[in-house]
C-alpha cells in the first residue's frame, strides 16, 4: 500500500532538505505517492499568494503533509503561510520532541522531552488593538467602567484568550500521546498564580483531563520555575503541555538544550489533518548551496511515519540518523566542532549516508 502525502518543499533551503528527506523516506521501504504542492516566495511572485488554495485542497485530500520551511518576509503585508496553514486546517497541536543524541554538542546528555503546544489561541489569537484607534479608546473606557481599572490611552492591547474546549483538546492530545508512546508523565505549564482566569482555566481543565488517565503521572509547573528546572534538570521531565506563548518559548529553549535547530523536528496536528515540518526556518542565505542540515526534516519524516502507524520504519530511520550523528563523519557544518570545518558534508551527502545505513 502506498501512502498519499502532500509534499510542500517550501522556499529558501526548503527544496533541498525536502528532496533529501523524500529520498530517505523512500529508502525505508515504505511506499509513497507524493502530491507536490508549491508554496512560498516563488509562488507569491507568480500568483500574489504564498499559500494557494490548491495546497490546502491537496492536504484536505491526502490528510497528511510533509513541509519544508517557508519564508515570511517582514513588512510585505501578507500573512505567514505557516499561520494560515495552521488556522485553515485547524492544526491545534504543535508537537515538538527534543531528544539528546550522542554526538550532538550540548551541555546535556539525557534529555527526552515532548513539547505539546496549543496552536490556536492565547495571546497569538490575533485579538489586538492599536494605539490611538477609536476601538482601543472604547475598550479602555469599557475596562474602566466594568473593572474599575484606569488605563492610559497611550497604549496598545493584545488579548489573552484561553477557552475550555481548546484547553481540553490539547490536554487530551498530550495524554493520548503519552499513552500511545509509552511516556510516563505529563506536566502542565502555566502562570495561574498571576493569570488566575486564563491560565487558571487552562490548568483546571488540564487537571480534569488528567483524571481520565490514571496510568500517566500528572503535575504542573509555573512557567518561570519550569525554565529554571529545564536549565537545571531537564532529564526529570517527559511530556509538557502548554498554552501557545509559553509553548513557543519553551520549545525553542528545548531545541537549544539538545544542541540546536539542525535536528529539531515538529508537527502540527489536528483532528483531521497533520503537517510535519522542521522547527527551523528557510535559512535563505544558504539556499542552493547544498549546505544545511536536512536532519530536522528527516526526523519530522520519522514523526510522520509514526503518525501513519509505520513504527518499525520510524524506528529504523531514527536509528540511522542517530548513528550518523554519533559517528560525526557525514554531518553538515552545524554538527561539526566549528562551522568552518572542512570535513563537513552537504545536504545530499547526509541523505546518501542515511540511505546507506538504512539499506546496509
Ligand atoms: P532560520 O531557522 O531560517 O535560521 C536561523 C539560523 O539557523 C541561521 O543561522 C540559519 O543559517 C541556521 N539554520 C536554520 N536551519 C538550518 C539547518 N537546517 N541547518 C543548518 N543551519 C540552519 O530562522 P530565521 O533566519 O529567523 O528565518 C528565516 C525565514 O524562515 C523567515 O522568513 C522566517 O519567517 C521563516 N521561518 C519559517 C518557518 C516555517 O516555515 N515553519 C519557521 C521559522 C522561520
Amino acid at each position: 500500500m502506498a501512502y498519499d502525502i502532500t509534499l510542500i518543499p517550501g522556499d529558501g533551503t526548503g527544496p533541498e532538505i525536502a528532496e533529501a528527506t523524500r529520498r530517505v523516506l523512500e529508502a525505508t521501504g515504505i511506499q509513497f505517492r507524493w502530491h507536490l504542492a508549491e508554496a512560498g516566495l516563488a509562488v507569491y511572485e507568480r500568483e500574489g499568494t504564498v499559500l494557494p488554495e490548491r495546497v490546502l485542497e491537496s492536504i484536505r485530500a491526502t490528510k497528511v503533509a510533509l513541509k519544508g520551511p517557508i519564508t515570511t518576509p517582514i513588512g510585505r503585508g501578507f500573512r505567514s503561510a505557516n499561520v494560515a496553514l495552521r488556522k485553515s486546517l485547524d492544526l491545534y497541536a504543535n508537537l515538538r520532541p527534543a531528544k539528546s543524541y550522542p554526538g550532538l554538542r550540548s551541555r546535556y546528555t539525557d534529555i527526552d522531552l515532548i513539547i505539546v503546544r496549543e496552536n490556536t489561541e492565547d495571546l497569538y489569537a490575533g485579538i489586538e488593538f492599536q494605539r490611538g484607534t477609536p476601538e482601543l479608546d472604547e475598550l479602555i473606557d469599557w475596562i474602566d467602567l466594568r473593572n474599575g481599572t484606569h488605563l492610559s490611552h497611550d497604549a496598545a492591547i493584545s488579548i489573552k484568550f484561553i477557552s475550555t474546549p481548546a484547553s481540553r483538546r490539547i490536554a487530551k492530545f498530550a495524554f493520548e500521546y503519552a499513552v500511545a508512546n509509552n511516556r510516563r508523565k505529563v506536566t502542565a505549564v502555566h502562570k495561574a498564580n498571576i493569570m488566575r482566569m486564563s491560565d487558571g482555566l487552562f490548568l483546571s481543565v488540564t487537571q480534569e483531563v488528567a483524571k481520565e488517565y490514571p496510568q500517566i503521572q500528572f503535575e504542573d509547573r509555573i512557567v518561570d520555575n519550569m525554565c529554571m528546572q529545564l536549565a537545571q534538570k531537564p532529564e526529570q521531565y517527559d511530556v509538557l503541555v502548554l498554552p501557545n506563548l509559553y509553548g513557543d518559548i519553551i520549545s525553542d529553549l528545548s531545541a537549544g538544550l539538545i544542541g540546536g535547530l539542525g535536528v529539531a523536528p515538529g508537527a502540527n496536528i489536528g483532528h483531521e489533518y497533520a503537517v510535519f515540518e522542521p522547527v527551523h526556518g528557510s535559512a535563505p542565505k544558504h539556499a542552493g548551496h547544498n549546505k544545511v542540515n536536512p536532519m530536522a526534516m528527516m526526523f519530522s519524516g520519522a514523526l510522520m511515519l509514526r503518525h501513519l502507524g509505520e513504527r518499525d520504519a520510524a524506528d529504523r530511520l531514527d536509528a540511522a540518523l542517530s548513528a550518523i550523528i554519533a559517528e560525526g563523519k557525514y554531518v553538515t557544518y552545524d554538527l561539526k566542532p566549528t562551522p568552518d570545518d572542512k570535513t563537513a558534508v552537504g545536504t545530499s551527502q547526509v541523505a546518501d549516508a542515511v540511505i546507506a545505513r538504512l539499506k546496509g
